[in-house]
Protein backbone atom coordinates (compact mmCIF):
# COMPACT_ATOMS: atom_id res chain seq x y z
CA UNK A 1 0.00 0.00 0.00
CA UNK A 2 1.57 3.47 -0.81
CA UNK A 3 1.38 5.75 2.16
CA UNK A 4 0.84 8.88 1.98
CA UNK A 5 3.23 11.66 3.34
CA UNK A 6 3.49 13.31 6.76
CA UNK A 7 5.09 16.72 4.72
CA UNK A 8 1.37 16.85 3.60
CA UNK A 9 -0.22 17.80 6.72
CA UNK A 10 -0.31 21.50 8.05
CA UNK A 11 0.41 21.95 11.53
CA UNK A 12 -3.43 22.36 12.43
CA UNK A 13 -3.92 18.99 10.24
CA UNK A 14 -1.51 17.43 12.36
CA UNK A 15 -2.95 19.04 15.54
CA UNK A 16 -6.39 17.47 14.70
CA UNK A 17 -5.27 14.07 13.44
CA UNK A 18 -3.13 13.04 16.49
CA UNK A 19 -6.06 13.27 18.68
CA UNK A 20 -8.34 11.26 16.16
CA UNK A 21 -5.54 8.35 16.51
CA UNK A 22 -5.50 7.94 20.40
CA UNK A 23 -2.40 10.91 20.67
CA UNK A 24 -1.82 13.88 22.05
CA UNK A 25 -2.18 16.85 20.45
CA UNK A 26 0.69 18.65 21.73
CA UNK A 27 3.27 16.27 20.09
CA UNK A 28 2.41 17.79 17.06
CA UNK A 29 5.05 20.75 17.91
CA UNK A 30 7.89 18.93 18.61
CA UNK A 31 6.84 16.37 15.40
CA UNK A 32 7.13 19.47 13.24
CA UNK A 33 10.62 20.56 14.65
CA UNK A 34 11.70 17.11 14.20
CA UNK A 35 10.52 17.47 10.70
CA UNK A 36 11.93 20.88 9.62
CA UNK A 37 14.38 22.08 11.88
CA UNK A 38 16.61 18.38 12.56
CA UNK A 39 15.34 17.28 9.38
CA UNK A 40 15.41 13.55 10.30
CA UNK A 41 15.38 11.57 7.82
CA UNK A 42 12.57 9.28 8.89
CA UNK A 43 10.60 8.33 12.16
CA UNK A 44 13.42 6.38 14.04
CA UNK A 45 15.49 9.75 13.76
CA UNK A 46 12.50 11.40 16.43
CA UNK A 47 14.40 10.65 19.49
CA UNK A 48 12.33 12.04 22.39
CA UNK A 49 8.70 11.08 20.68
CA UNK A 50 7.32 8.39 22.50
CA UNK A 51 7.45 5.09 20.63
CA UNK A 52 3.54 4.91 20.52
CA UNK A 53 2.97 8.17 18.69
CA UNK A 54 5.51 6.89 16.14
CA UNK A 55 4.22 3.52 15.88
CA UNK A 56 0.80 4.99 15.06
CA UNK A 57 2.29 7.74 12.31
CA UNK A 58 4.39 5.49 10.49
CA UNK A 59 1.59 2.82 10.30
CA UNK A 60 -0.46 5.86 8.58
CA UNK A 61 2.26 8.03 6.66
CA UNK A 62 5.46 8.00 5.07
CA UNK A 63 8.38 10.43 5.25
CA UNK A 64 9.95 9.21 2.25
CA UNK A 65 7.55 9.48 -0.91
CA UNK A 66 10.63 10.54 -2.95
CA UNK A 67 13.61 9.02 -3.71
CA UNK A 68 16.94 10.18 -6.22
CA UNK A 69 16.81 8.59 -9.58
CA UNK A 70 19.55 11.23 -10.89
CA UNK A 71 21.09 14.37 -9.99
CA UNK A 72 22.94 16.41 -12.16
CA UNK A 73 25.68 19.47 -10.87
CA UNK A 74 26.06 22.38 -13.07
CA UNK A 75 28.84 24.51 -13.69
CA UNK A 76 26.73 27.91 -12.50
CA UNK A 77 25.89 25.47 -9.19
CA UNK A 78 22.37 24.69 -10.45
CA UNK A 79 21.38 20.92 -9.12
CA UNK A 80 18.76 19.36 -11.05
CA UNK A 81 17.38 16.28 -9.09
CA UNK A 82 15.42 13.68 -11.36
CA UNK A 83 12.57 12.20 -8.23
CA UNK A 84 11.18 9.15 -8.20
CA UNK A 85 7.71 8.88 -6.78
CA UNK A 86 6.58 5.44 -4.60
CA UNK A 87 4.65 4.23 -7.80
CA UNK A 88 8.05 5.07 -10.13
CA UNK A 89 7.08 8.23 -12.15
CA UNK A 90 9.67 10.09 -12.43
CA UNK A 91 9.79 13.77 -11.60
CA UNK A 92 12.12 16.86 -11.95
CA UNK A 93 12.98 19.18 -9.23
CA UNK A 94 15.75 22.59 -9.86
CA UNK A 95 17.83 24.38 -7.12
CA UNK A 96 19.20 27.30 -8.63
CA UNK A 97 21.68 29.74 -7.36
CA UNK A 98 21.06 33.28 -7.84
CA UNK A 99 21.87 36.67 -6.11
CA UNK A 100 19.67 36.60 -3.99
CA UNK A 101 19.23 33.05 -2.71
CA UNK A 102 18.74 30.15 -3.10
CA UNK A 103 15.57 28.99 -5.28
CA UNK A 104 13.95 25.79 -5.89
CA UNK A 105 11.54 25.30 -8.66
CA UNK A 106 8.76 22.71 -7.80
CA UNK A 107 6.61 20.20 -10.04
CA UNK A 108 3.12 19.80 -9.11
CA UNK A 109 1.64 17.13 -11.98
CA UNK A 110 2.68 14.12 -13.43
CA UNK A 111 2.86 15.69 -17.18
CA UNK A 112 0.82 18.54 -18.02
CA UNK A 113 -2.74 18.55 -19.90
CA UNK A 114 -2.44 22.12 -20.99
CA UNK A 115 0.02 21.09 -23.73
CA UNK A 116 1.90 23.63 -24.50
CA UNK A 117 3.04 23.77 -28.30
CA UNK A 118 6.48 24.49 -27.21
CA UNK A 119 6.70 22.81 -23.61
CA UNK A 120 8.45 19.65 -23.09
CA UNK A 121 5.67 18.80 -20.65
CA UNK A 122 2.83 19.44 -23.26
CA UNK A 123 3.96 16.06 -24.89
CA UNK A 124 2.57 13.85 -21.96
CA UNK A 125 -0.44 13.66 -20.91
CA UNK A 126 -1.03 14.10 -17.24
CA UNK A 127 -1.23 10.75 -15.14
CA UNK A 128 -1.72 12.37 -11.96
CA UNK A 129 -1.96 15.01 -9.67
CA UNK A 130 1.40 15.45 -7.08
CA UNK A 131 -0.04 15.68 -3.44
CA UNK A 132 0.99 17.90 -1.38
CA UNK A 133 3.07 15.86 0.58
CA UNK A 134 4.87 14.91 -2.58
CA UNK A 135 5.38 18.79 -3.42
CA UNK A 136 6.98 19.20 -0.12
CA UNK A 137 9.29 16.70 -0.11
CA UNK A 138 10.75 17.82 -3.16
CA UNK A 139 12.10 21.18 -1.15
CA UNK A 140 13.52 19.08 1.69
CA UNK A 141 15.20 16.88 -0.31
CA UNK A 142 17.11 19.48 -1.46
CA UNK A 143 17.26 21.50 1.73
CA UNK A 144 18.77 17.34 2.69
CA UNK A 145 21.86 18.29 -0.28
CA UNK A 146 22.42 21.09 1.02
CA UNK A 147 22.75 20.22 4.85
CA UNK A 148 25.43 17.35 3.52
CA UNK A 149 27.36 19.88 1.93
CA UNK A 150 27.65 21.56 5.82
CA UNK A 151 27.76 25.23 4.63
CA UNK A 152 24.58 25.78 6.59
CA UNK A 153 22.94 27.62 3.16
CA UNK A 154 18.95 26.94 3.44
CA UNK A 155 16.53 27.12 0.79
CA UNK A 156 15.04 30.72 0.41
CA UNK A 157 12.98 31.24 -2.77
CA UNK A 158 10.57 28.71 -4.22
CA UNK A 159 9.18 28.94 -7.56
CA UNK A 160 6.15 26.56 -8.51
CA UNK A 161 7.38 26.15 -12.27
CA UNK A 162 8.16 22.67 -12.93
CA UNK A 163 5.70 20.32 -14.40
CA UNK A 164 2.14 20.96 -14.65
CA UNK A 165 -0.16 23.32 -14.18
CA UNK A 166 -0.87 24.38 -10.10
CA UNK A 167 -3.97 25.84 -10.55
CA UNK A 168 -5.05 22.56 -12.22
CA UNK A 169 -4.29 20.79 -8.82
CA UNK A 170 -5.54 23.60 -6.72
CA UNK A 171 -6.11 21.85 -2.92
CA UNK A 172 -2.83 20.01 -3.23
CA UNK A 173 -0.69 23.09 -4.54
CA UNK A 174 -2.35 25.46 -1.45
CA UNK A 175 -1.51 22.88 1.29
CA UNK A 176 1.97 22.68 0.10
CA UNK A 177 2.02 26.43 -0.06
CA UNK A 178 0.37 26.63 3.80
CA UNK A 179 3.31 24.16 4.95
CA UNK A 180 6.36 25.80 3.54
CA UNK A 181 4.84 29.28 5.07
CA UNK A 182 4.64 27.94 8.35
CA UNK A 183 6.50 29.60 10.42
CA UNK A 184 7.32 27.12 12.41
CA UNK A 185 8.28 25.01 9.59
CA UNK A 186 10.65 26.18 6.95
CA UNK A 187 9.10 29.43 7.62
CA UNK A 188 9.66 30.75 3.48
CA UNK A 189 8.46 33.96 3.02
CA UNK A 190 5.24 34.25 1.18
CA UNK A 191 6.95 37.40 -0.87
CA UNK A 192 9.72 34.38 -1.79
CA UNK A 193 7.04 31.92 -3.03
CA UNK A 194 5.63 32.46 -6.44
CA UNK A 195 3.34 30.45 -8.58
CA UNK A 196 3.20 30.02 -12.59
CA UNK A 197 0.35 29.81 -14.14
CA UNK A 198 -1.05 29.09 -17.86
CA UNK A 199 -3.82 31.32 -16.78
CA UNK A 200 -7.05 29.75 -15.71
CA UNK A 201 -9.49 32.77 -14.65
CA UNK A 202 -11.62 31.00 -12.19
CA UNK A 203 -8.36 29.87 -10.34
CA UNK A 204 -6.29 33.35 -10.88
CA UNK A 205 -9.64 34.95 -9.08
CA UNK A 206 -9.75 31.90 -6.19
CA UNK A 207 -6.11 32.62 -5.96
CA UNK A 208 -6.49 36.11 -4.57
CA UNK A 209 -9.70 35.03 -2.38
CA UNK A 210 -7.12 32.93 -0.51
CA UNK A 211 -5.06 33.40 2.35
CA UNK A 212 -1.82 32.17 0.09
CA UNK A 213 -0.74 35.76 -0.77
CA UNK A 214 2.21 34.63 -2.38
CA UNK A 215 3.29 35.71 -6.06
CA UNK A 216 1.65 35.14 -8.89
CA UNK A 217 3.16 35.26 -12.73
CA UNK A 218 1.19 34.11 -15.96
CA UNK A 219 2.74 32.80 -18.80
CA UNK A 220 1.09 35.16 -21.42
CA UNK A 221 3.79 34.30 -24.59
CA UNK A 222 1.74 36.74 -26.85
CA UNK A 223 0.00 39.79 -27.10
CA UNK A 224 -3.31 38.54 -28.94
CA UNK A 225 -5.28 35.68 -29.07
CA UNK A 226 -4.65 34.32 -32.68
CA UNK A 227 -1.01 34.16 -31.86
CA UNK A 228 -1.66 33.19 -28.22
CA UNK A 229 -4.01 30.00 -29.23
CA UNK A 230 -1.47 29.04 -31.60
CA UNK A 231 1.15 28.82 -29.39
CA UNK A 232 -0.87 27.92 -26.42
CA UNK A 233 -4.59 25.84 -27.13
CA UNK A 234 -5.83 26.73 -23.47
CA UNK A 235 -6.38 30.36 -24.94
CA UNK A 236 -9.04 29.34 -26.68
CA UNK A 237 -10.74 28.17 -23.68
CA UNK A 238 -9.76 30.95 -21.99
CA UNK A 239 -8.72 34.02 -24.08
CA UNK A 240 -6.66 37.25 -23.29
CA UNK A 241 -10.04 39.22 -22.92
CA UNK A 242 -10.83 36.47 -19.85
CA UNK A 243 -7.64 36.41 -18.51
CA UNK A 244 -7.20 39.81 -18.47
CA UNK A 245 -10.91 40.24 -16.27
CA UNK A 246 -9.30 37.88 -13.91
CA UNK A 247 -5.28 39.73 -13.71
CA UNK A 248 -7.89 42.91 -12.99
CA UNK A 249 -10.12 40.99 -10.47
CA UNK A 250 -6.29 39.75 -9.06
CA UNK A 251 -5.03 43.35 -8.85
CA UNK A 252 -8.41 44.64 -7.36
CA UNK A 253 -7.90 42.09 -4.64
CA UNK A 254 -4.84 41.82 -3.39
CA UNK A 255 -2.89 45.16 -4.91
CA UNK A 256 0.36 42.81 -5.26
CA UNK A 257 2.23 43.09 -8.53
CA UNK A 258 1.81 40.57 -11.48
CA UNK A 259 4.97 38.97 -13.24
CA UNK A 260 4.02 38.20 -17.32
CA UNK A 261 6.44 35.32 -18.38
CA UNK A 262 7.18 35.85 -22.16
CA UNK A 263 8.82 33.07 -24.20
CA UNK A 264 10.85 34.26 -27.09
CA UNK A 265 10.60 32.19 -30.05
CA UNK A 266 12.48 33.22 -33.28
CA UNK A 267 9.90 35.22 -35.63
CA UNK A 268 6.69 33.76 -34.08
CA UNK A 269 6.34 36.35 -31.48
CA UNK A 270 9.51 38.17 -31.17
CA UNK A 271 9.25 41.13 -33.22
CA UNK A 272 9.00 44.82 -32.11
CA UNK A 273 5.60 45.15 -33.15
CA UNK A 274 4.62 42.13 -30.73
CA UNK A 275 6.56 44.18 -28.18
CA UNK A 276 4.21 47.32 -29.13
CA UNK A 277 1.23 45.08 -28.62
CA UNK A 278 2.07 43.58 -25.77
CA UNK A 279 2.76 47.29 -24.22
CA UNK A 280 -0.56 48.23 -25.23
CA UNK A 281 -2.28 45.16 -23.74
CA UNK A 282 -0.76 45.97 -20.33
CA UNK A 283 -0.65 49.44 -20.33
CA UNK A 284 -3.37 50.53 -18.04
CA UNK A 285 -1.58 48.32 -15.64
CA UNK A 286 1.84 49.52 -15.61
CA UNK A 287 2.69 49.76 -12.48
CA UNK A 288 1.52 46.82 -11.65
CA UNK A 289 2.91 44.26 -13.68
CA UNK A 290 6.27 43.21 -15.34
CA UNK A 291 7.29 41.04 -18.15
CA UNK A 292 10.02 38.46 -17.75
CA UNK A 293 11.06 37.65 -21.30
CA UNK A 294 12.28 34.11 -21.37
CA UNK A 295 14.93 32.68 -23.99
CA UNK A 296 13.14 29.72 -25.41
CA UNK A 297 14.82 26.49 -24.57
CA UNK A 298 15.03 24.53 -27.85
CA UNK A 299 12.90 21.42 -27.10
CA UNK A 300 13.59 18.21 -29.82
CA UNK A 301 10.03 17.41 -30.33
CA UNK A 302 8.80 20.68 -31.04
CA UNK A 303 11.43 21.76 -33.66
CA UNK A 304 9.17 24.42 -35.36
CA UNK A 305 10.57 27.26 -32.87
CA UNK A 306 13.96 28.24 -32.37
CA UNK A 307 15.48 30.71 -29.57
CA UNK A 308 15.38 34.55 -30.88
CA UNK A 309 18.74 36.09 -31.67
CA UNK A 310 20.10 38.36 -29.42
CA UNK A 311 19.14 41.12 -31.60
CA UNK A 312 15.15 40.42 -31.22
CA UNK A 313 15.75 39.93 -27.67
CA UNK A 314 17.35 43.15 -27.04
CA UNK A 315 14.82 45.26 -29.42
CA UNK A 316 11.62 43.19 -27.62
CA UNK A 317 13.23 44.30 -24.42
CA UNK A 318 14.01 47.72 -25.70
CA UNK A 319 10.19 48.69 -26.74
CA UNK A 320 9.01 47.69 -23.86
CA UNK A 321 11.21 50.00 -21.73
CA UNK A 322 10.38 52.40 -24.10
CA UNK A 323 6.34 52.02 -23.63
CA UNK A 324 7.45 52.06 -19.74
CA UNK A 325 6.63 48.64 -19.25
CA UNK A 326 9.20 46.87 -16.74
CA UNK A 327 10.92 44.03 -18.32
CA UNK A 328 13.92 41.71 -17.10
CA UNK A 329 15.31 38.95 -19.46
CA UNK A 330 15.62 35.76 -17.71
CA UNK A 331 18.97 34.31 -16.46
CA UNK A 332 20.04 31.21 -17.90
CA UNK A 333 20.71 28.16 -15.25
CA UNK A 334 22.21 25.32 -15.92
CA UNK A 335 22.23 24.81 -19.40
CA UNK A 336 24.93 22.60 -19.67
CA UNK A 337 22.62 20.01 -17.41
CA UNK A 338 19.78 20.13 -19.68
CA UNK A 339 18.21 22.34 -16.24
CA UNK A 340 15.41 23.55 -19.02
CA UNK A 341 12.26 22.60 -18.43
CA UNK A 342 11.54 18.80 -19.34
CA UNK A 343 15.20 18.36 -20.85
CA UNK A 344 16.52 16.07 -18.60
CA UNK A 345 13.44 14.16 -18.15
CA UNK A 346 13.16 13.68 -22.13
CA UNK A 347 16.33 12.77 -22.56
CA UNK A 348 16.17 9.84 -19.99
CA UNK A 349 13.02 9.04 -21.41
CA UNK A 350 14.80 8.40 -24.97
CA UNK A 351 17.40 6.77 -23.08
CA UNK A 352 14.91 4.28 -21.67
CA UNK A 353 13.11 3.77 -24.84
CA UNK A 354 16.61 3.30 -26.58
CA UNK A 355 17.64 0.54 -23.79
CA UNK A 356 14.44 -1.00 -24.54
CA UNK A 357 14.46 -1.29 -28.21
CA UNK A 358 17.87 -2.77 -27.68
CA UNK A 359 16.62 -5.34 -25.11
CA UNK A 360 18.79 -4.12 -21.89
CA UNK A 361 15.45 -1.75 -20.26
CA UNK A 362 17.48 -1.31 -17.28
CA UNK A 363 15.09 1.46 -15.74
CA UNK A 364 12.07 0.94 -14.71
CA UNK A 365 10.59 3.49 -16.37
CA UNK A 366 8.87 4.10 -20.10
CA UNK A 367 7.43 6.79 -21.26
CA UNK A 368 3.85 6.46 -20.36
CA UNK A 369 5.16 6.55 -16.07
CA UNK A 370 7.64 9.54 -17.20
CA UNK A 371 6.88 12.92 -16.17
CA UNK A 372 7.45 15.72 -18.34
CA UNK A 373 7.24 19.04 -17.67
N1 LIG B 1 2.28 25.32 -16.11
C1 LIG B 1 2.75 26.52 -15.54
C2 LIG B 1 4.02 26.35 -14.74
C3 LIG B 1 5.04 25.42 -15.31
S1 LIG B 1 5.82 25.97 -16.81
C4 LIG B 1 2.92 27.59 -16.60
O1 LIG B 1 2.82 27.28 -17.78
O2 LIG B 1 3.13 28.75 -16.24
C5 LIG B 1 6.86 27.23 -16.16
C6 LIG B 1 7.44 28.18 -17.19
O3 LIG B 1 8.39 27.49 -18.01
C7 LIG B 1 6.37 28.74 -18.10
O4 LIG B 1 6.43 30.13 -18.22
C8 LIG B 1 6.70 28.06 -19.39
O5 LIG B 1 6.23 28.80 -20.43
C9 LIG B 1 8.22 27.92 -19.33
N2 LIG B 1 8.75 26.96 -20.31
C10 LIG B 1 8.24 25.78 -20.68
N3 LIG B 1 8.99 25.21 -21.66
C11 LIG B 1 10.00 26.05 -21.91
C12 LIG B 1 11.11 26.04 -22.82
N4 LIG B 1 11.31 25.03 -23.65
N5 LIG B 1 11.96 27.10 -22.81
C13 LIG B 1 11.77 28.12 -21.96
N6 LIG B 1 10.75 28.19 -21.09
C14 LIG B 1 9.87 27.17 -21.04
FE1 LIG C 1 1.94 22.74 -18.98
FE2 LIG C 1 3.13 25.06 -18.30
FE3 LIG C 1 4.29 23.37 -20.06
FE4 LIG C 1 2.10 24.71 -20.76
S1 LIG C 1 4.12 25.61 -20.24
S2 LIG C 1 2.48 22.52 -21.15
S3 LIG C 1 0.98 24.76 -18.87
S4 LIG C 1 3.90 22.98 -17.92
Amino acid sequence: MIKSSLYGLTLEQLRNWLPEHGQKKSRASRIWEWLYQERVHDFTGMSDVRQECLDVLSEHFTMNSLSEHVKQESSDGTVKFLLRLQDGNLIETVLMRQKYGLTVCVTTQVGCNIGCSFCASGLIKKSRDLSAGEIVEQIMHVQRHLDAAGQGELVTNVVVMGIGEPFDNFEHMSNFIEVIKDRKGLALAAKRITVSTSGLPDKIKEFADSSLQVNLAISLHAPNNELRTHIMKINRAFPIEQLMDAVDYYLEKTNKRIMFEYILLRDVNDQREHASELAELLSSRKSMVSVNLIPYNPVDEHSQYQRSTEESILGFYDTLKKNNINSTVRMEHGTDIDAACGQLRSKQMKNNAEAKANGKSDVKTDAGRLAMG
